[in-house]
């Protein structure tokens, strides 16, 4: 699934093909993703510039001339392909249509942006751009972990009242928008707590501590998606999937590498998700 740097590199990759550009036309293979997609969809998506490709959480959005918001969710498969750009950044031919290819914008100079999910946990939907913060999906966000309404007050405040886990806590996107499975079990281990730690137990100057490792965590993964868009372009044309090396997520049994720790990574069950921490130096 893809978490937040996913999507933030999915968006930097996307910006060359489509920010600025007329969509010319929008070819839509099907009428729903995880939901029905809107009405009119492909009027409503042809001869309109995108006018900013921004992303919220794990959303992308497309701000329209026409004065809407098209809402992009990945899911659990969804797939961004560039094609064809004529600017030289993608040095991709068009590729032959594939089965799961649900969307395919078509822009004015010559990129076409292929929407592949062959889970269809993805969707799609469009919104009055003054309106896009209300929709369904992204009222119930909390702020930005990389913005300045995420900061030590707030998340100090937030996990006080808590008496579920501390992991459950931060998976909460009313408490921070887009914090998913794996960079929340990086961010316990280098804070050194565990992830069964009850939220509102924790100091507040643990807690405190922990909004900086957040930033840092995530800025780590958004640089190695970075990297893998240099490595891409020369590739499939695949955008948001890219290695980055993990202290303890998917490490059940190897040693743990702060120095001098004796202990073994673990990995539990809470919530349905495994956790994965150092039971010596997470307290
Ligand atoms: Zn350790």
């Amino acid at each position: 699934m893809p978490e937040l740097p996913e999507v933030e590199t999915v968006r930097r990759g996307l910006l060359p093909a489509m920010e600025g550009v007329v969509l010319k036309r929008t070819e839509v293979n099907r009428p729903d993703l995880r939901w029905p997609f809107p009405d009119r969809m492909v009027e409503r998506l042809s001869e309109v510039r995108v006018e900013r490709l921004r992303r919220r959480s794990k959303y992308l959005l497309l701000d329209l001339s026409s004065g809407e918001t098209l809402i992009v969710h990945l899911g659990m498969s969804g797939r961004m392909t560039v094609s064809g750009d004529p600017l030289g950044q993608f040095l991709h031919d068009h590729p032959m249509p594939e089965k799961h290819d649900h969307v395919v914008f078509h822009m004015g100079n010559g990129a076409r942006v292929t929407f592949n999910d062959p889970r269809r946990f993805g969707a799609m939907d469009l919104i009055p751009t003054d309106r896009a913060d209300q929709h369904k999906l992204l009222a119930v966000l909390g702020p930005e972990p990389l913005g300045n309404r995420f900061d030590e007050p707030h998340l100090i405040a937030a996990l006080k009242a808590r008496n579920t886990p501390v992991k459950s806590a931060l998976l909460d996107q009313g408490i921070v928008a887009g914090l998913g499975n794996i960079y929340v079990c990086e961010t316990l281990y280098r804070a050194g707590i565990s992830p069964r730690r009850k939220a509102g137990r924790i100091s507040a100057a643990r807690v405190a501590a922990m909004v900086p490792i957040i930033r840092s965590v995530l800025f780590e993964a958004i640089e190695a998606g970075g990297s893998s868009l240099r490595d891409f372009r020369q590739a499939d044309g695949e955008l948001g999937y890219f290695q980055h090396r993990f202290d303890v997520y998917d490490r059940e049994g190897q040693p743990c590498r702060t120095p001098d720790c004796p202990g073994v990574i673990a990995r539990i069950v809470q919530s349905g998700r495994s956790s994965f921490y150092c039971p010596s130096c997470q307290r």
